[in-house]
């Protein structure tokens, strides 16, 4: 399992991340399954974060600054601009302000199978590690390597 993305899909997930900050940020990542367990980033596509939200059945007492949601209209929506080019939606990002880009015990709790979890730590308003993460057969999460394809 190993996720692959351009220098271009790095970087506009490290902006999000500072623009967003000190709140968290959050998106859809759009690309292609691969054989094995491999994906390709074709497109990252950008949520606005509506974690504050009155309507928001998960909060938890806890600020935007340390949690997301995307709402199931942004991800119907990202869906469909996924399949009008033969995409899909292969994970998801979000940032984590002044903290490591490790995955919470939330994050666990409500990732799904087979999608790829990407996590930009942003420290002061400055992006800094990029990692991805994929639930087992435990429901744990596991380091997915990320390798980088030129852009274009
Ligand atoms: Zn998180």
């Amino acid at each position: 399992m190993t996720l692959y993305l351009t220098p271009a899909h790095d970087q506009a997930i490290r902006d999000h991340g500072s623009q967003s900050y000190p709140d968290e940020c959050c998106g859809l990542l759009l690309g292609k399954a691969l054989p094995g367990e491999d994906k390709q980033l074709m497109e990252v596509w950008p949520v606005a974060n509506v974690w504050a939200e009155a309507e928001n059945d998960l909060a938890d007492g806890e600020s935007a600054r340390r949690r997301y949601l995307i709402p199931p209209q942004a991800i119907l929506e990202g869906e469909q601009h996924a399949r009008a080019q033969g995409l899909e939606i292969v994970g998801y990002y979000h940032s984590h302000p002044d903290h490591p880009a490790r995955p919470s015990g939330f994050d666990q709790d409500f990732a799904w199978p087979w999608y790829s979890y990407l996590i930009v730590s942003v420290v002061k308003g400055a992006s800094q590690e990029l990692t991805s993460w994929v639930l087992d057969d435990e429901r744990e999460f596991r380091a997915e390597p990320l390798r980088e394809l030129p852009s274009g």
